[in-house]
């Protein structure tokens, strides 16, 4: 592989296409679009009427084996196969989610992909985009403003101050704001009480943004949210605090998908970015929707890995959407595989251990287990499953055999070796066909679990056969919310598990196929705007914190006035 300039160097030295371009390059007009800036554009929702007749394009989900904290390139395989498929002479466009600042500024850095597979323009995907997560925060202090407000004006629907779950929200990661108290400073300012932010992105309105079809039913999911509960234990809605009209308001251009392009040419469409753990980590309904009526094969990317970003695109996101995959692509690494096969620890921040560099191949075997497990967890949903080993320089050809063995033994109709990072669309001809003709074959798509199972019974098929858990325990608190939830109706809402991506289990540091083991479940929450339920199996954080070397310390305007040490 050849030298690769930095991800911003090769997104700055890009000629972009204008907007107005691309969105003719997938049939859209001037009056299907709205403009902003040269680069970014808008999609009306009317498109979705204008081309109802039109059949849906084929429907590719990006997903892959349990990550390192440095991430195995999801996103840049869902880029790179797009720009693939478009070399290949196919309609392809991606659709992905919109990045947070928090994360930007952070640790994790980007998610606009990386090398020559990128979407751009790069700095401002990054960076405020065109405003849809500053609409997000809004609408979500909006309601938690009017929470405080009707408490104070003689709380006329009994809130019981101590039940609010509704916190505010900032796209920053400041731990310092996690736990906080409000109210300060005598009666003008309201009744102290104990709360605190959590990042934008983690907002159910973020989720909601995400699995809403359309404007109206935004304002039904909205008006949906429960953000506590009356001294009588009576849930109170967003609509009991007449909310969810401005809410929606709010978020009127914000639910228009944004239309971008990849560093070769296909349209991408980028919208909403809700946290994959607390949330089913997607990007939204309508993006996919339009593309599918735009484009040939639509190529999208879960979070995580495929016990949770797949499970929740096939169990939470189809369920809504009603759309179907025709197949599923596994992203994998060596160094990743390493891992699971016991060879060294990758640590986010840190240099990756000497071990892992070297070639090994039967610690690339024992870790395929986990990839087999990912396979098999795809199959479980009756759709075609393919293998991408996106390559790095230390991989070797025998490392790289062993997966492709191992891969089919699991049951994927093939898998292959990519260089999209470093060859952009040429580096994924092989897999790109591959996804064209699996896309041909037959699926008998199925969910995991019907909607009319109890709550219990759900999270025991996703412990069971996701986590290959022998059982679960459920924690007290647990129990009490299980029983209350169904209680109020919400028994019949899908599951979206916050647990670690770190492993199949609740568990970082259990790492490959985790067995024998009892699942925990320790507390559960309802996003019954969103329309789910999630437990948690362990502790989530809602607000990340900056490092000691954040990677705000690289960014700066040169004396050209350009973005440097943006990745
Ligand atoms: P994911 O979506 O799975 O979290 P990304 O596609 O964002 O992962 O990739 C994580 C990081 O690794 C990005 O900075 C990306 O540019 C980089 N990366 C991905 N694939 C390669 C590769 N083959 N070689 C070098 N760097 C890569
Ligand atoms: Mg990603």
């Amino acid at each position: 592989m050849r030298q690769v300039p930095s991800d911003l160097e090769i997104a700055q030295a890009h000629k972009l296409i204008p907007i107005k371009d691309i969105a003719a390059s997938i049939g859209l007009d001037e009056e299907d679009i709205e403009y902003y800036g040269r680069y970014k554009a808008k999609i009306r929702l009317e498109v979705l009427e204008k081309f109802r007749d039109r059949p849906n394009g084929k429907y590719i989900d990006v997903t892959a084996i349990t990550p390192t904290p440095l991430g195995e390139g999801k996103t840049v395989t869902t880029i790179g196969l797009t720009q693939a498929l478009g070399r290949l002479g196919k309609k392809a466009i991606c659709t992905l989610r919109q990045p947070s600042m928090g994360p930007v500024f952070g640790i994790k850095g980007g998610a606009a992909g990386g090398g020559y597979s990128q979407v751009v323009p790069m700095e401002d995907i990054n960076i405020h985009f065109t405003g849809d997560i500053h609409a997000v925060g809004q609408a979500h202090n909006l309601l938690a403003a009017m929470i405080d407000a009707s408490i104070l004006h003689g709380n006329p629907l009994g809130i019981d101050p101590l039940t609010i779950m509704w916190p505010r929200v900032v796209d920053v990661n400041d731990r310092a704001l996690r736990q906080i108290v409000i109210g300060l400073g005598g009666r003008e300012n309201g009744y102290p009480r104990e709360t605190g932010f959590d990042i934008t992105v983690a907002s159910e309105v973020m989720a909601i943004l995400a699995l809403t079809t359309g404007l109206h039913d935004l304002r039904k999911r909205l008006g949906r949210i429960v953000v506590g509960y009356s001294y009588s234990g009576k849930p109170i809605t967003a609509e009991d605090l007449r909310a969810a009209g401005a809410m929606t308001v709010i978020l009127k251009e914000a639910i228009k998908p944004n239309l971008v392009q990849t560093l070769e040419g296909q349209a991408c469409i980028m919208h909403a970015g809700p946290f994959a753990n607390i949330a089913h980590g997607q990007c939204s309904i309508l993006a996919d929707m339009i593309a599918l009526k735009l484009a040939d094969y639509v190529v999208t990317e879960s979070g995580f890995g495929a016990d949770l970003g797949m499970e929740k695109f096939m169990n939470i996101k189809c369920r809504y959407s009603g759309l179907r995959p025709n197949c599923v692509v596994v992203t994998c690494t060596v160094r990743a595989l390493k891992m699971h096969g016991g060879v060294g620890n990758v640590v986010a921040g840190k240099p990756l251990p000497e071990e892992i560099l070297k070639e090994n191949v039967p610690a690339v075997e024992r870790g395929c287990e986990n990839l087999a497990h990912m396979i098999k967890i795809a199959k479980y949903f009756g759709v075609p499953v393919l293998v991408a080993i996106n390559q790095f320089t230390t991989d070797t050809p025998a490392e790289i055999e062993v997966i492709r063995q191992k891969a089919l033994e699991a049951g994927a109709e093939g898998a292959y070796p990519i260089t999209v990072w470093a060859d952009g669309g040429a580096g994924a001809i092989d897999l790109a066909k591959a996804v064209i003709e699996a896309c041909e074959k037959p699926t008998n798509f199925q969910f995991l679990y019907p909607d009319h199972l109890s709550i219990k019974e759900k999270i025991e098929i996703l412990a069971t056969k996701v986590y290959n858990a022998a059982g679960v325990r459920y924690e007290p608190l647990a129990e009490k919310k299980i029983a209350l939830f169904e209680e109020h109706g919400w028994g019949h809402l899908p599951i979206c598990m916050a647990k670690t991506h770190l492993s199949i289990s609740h568990d970082p540091n259990l790492k490959n196929v985790p067995r024998d083991y009892i699942f925990p479940i320790r507390d559960i929450r309802a996003s019954i705007g969103a329309g789910f339920l999630y437990p948690l199996a362990g502790a989530m954080r809602t607000m990340p914190g900056l490092p000691s070397q954040p990677a705000a310390f690289k960014v700066d305007i040169d004396e050209q006035g350009r973005t440097v040490g943006l990745f």
